[in-house]
């Protein structure tokens, strides 16, 4: 499977050979700055599926999760366009309004609705998760 996109002035493309392992609506504080009062839509890959054209800014933060965060973006036209944990460096997490096709990405799972406003629009159809959901298990290391 090949998915492509990009940002919104173009200087930035990527094309990703690999099916999205989740796609979850995040409404932590933080990605209502980033999804201009909305919560934000992002898909996740493995890192090494992902190739990006062009020059991404990156703004670090310590996100509600606790783990530190990459956000990074266009700095011609601002567009968010990935997302990636140092915590989990091989996984890097896109923002699905940069998919030339955001149909393939329908949302699984809405995390953080404690932070959303009354008012959000929170699909009752998904699961729905207060806070970050629980970690993926992985093995412990030797
Ligand atoms: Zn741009
Ligand atoms: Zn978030």
């Amino acid at each position: 499977m090949t998915i492509t996109g990009g940002c919104l002035c173009g200087a930035v493309r990527y094309r990703i050979e690999a099916e999205p392992i989740q796609v979850r609506v995040c409404w932590c504080r933080d990605c209502q700055f980033v999804g201009a009062g909305s919560g934000t839509v992002n898909v996740t890959f493995p890192t090494e599926a992902v190739q990006v054209d062009g020059e991404l800014g990156d703004y670090s933060s310590l996100a509600a999760s606790g783990n530190r965060m990459h956000r990074r973006f266009c700095p011609r036209c601002g567009t968010p366009v990935t997302t990636q944990s140092e915590a989990r460096p091989h996984l890097l997490t896109v923002r699905v309004g940069t998919l030339d096709d955001p149909e393939i990405a329908r949302p699984m799972m809405t995390i953080w609705t404690k932070s959303a406003p009354s008012w959000a629009s929170i699909d009752a159809g998904i699961p729905c998760v207060e806070g970050q959901p629980p970690p993926p298990v992985v093995p412990p290391k030797a």
